[in-house]
């Protein structure tokens, strides 16, 4: 029986809580942790994005947490996300609202002592909008992966 990419990936990475990291256990390519994900060698947070969001960013993707060896889905930004917001704001278009799948990595970054302002600007976006985001007026449904099983 063939073993899937996904499965092969989940063994090697510690699944904790839903304020936690998820440390990559497998082999490292530098400070982060490396994936054979059956073509080539992904970064295990690059592949672990894929695997919460259905598709790999262009750029990077960055840590919440910055945790290089950390694949937990709520810590993991879209990069080119957070520079497409910041570039519609300095070309003057209206700025654009955060993508649904960042909001976990967002309300992580404030759990973790980041402060609205800066996240506001990280994101291009008003720190009205920002606060909304983080205190959960805005996709208060998304469940910030605290429903999530955790391994025993
Ligand atoms: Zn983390």
């Amino acid at each position: 029986m063939r073993i899937s990419p996904q499965e092969r990936f989940e063994a090697k990475r510690k699944v904790l809580g839903p304020n936690e990291c998820w440390p990559w256990l497998g082999g490292r390519s530098g400070q982060y942790g490396k994936f054979w994900d059956g073509k080539q060698n992904e970064g295990a947070h690059r592949f672990a994005f894929f695997l919460a969001n259905g598709y790999l960013p262009k750029g990077c993707v960055m840590h919440a947490c910055n945790n290089p060896l950390c694949t937990a889905p709520h810590h993991l930004i879209d990069g080119d996300i957070r520079r497409n917001t910041i570039q519609a704001v300095q070309d003057g278009l209206i700025a654009t609202k955060i993508p649904i799948a960042q909001v976990p990595a967002i309300r992580a970054m404030s759990r973790a002592g980041a402060r609205v302002k800066d996240l506001a600007e990280m994101f291009g976006v008003s720190a009205a909008h920002m606060s909304r985001v983080v205190r959960g007026l805005r996709w208060g449904h998304v469940a910030d992966y605290s429903n999530i099983a955790i391994a025993a």
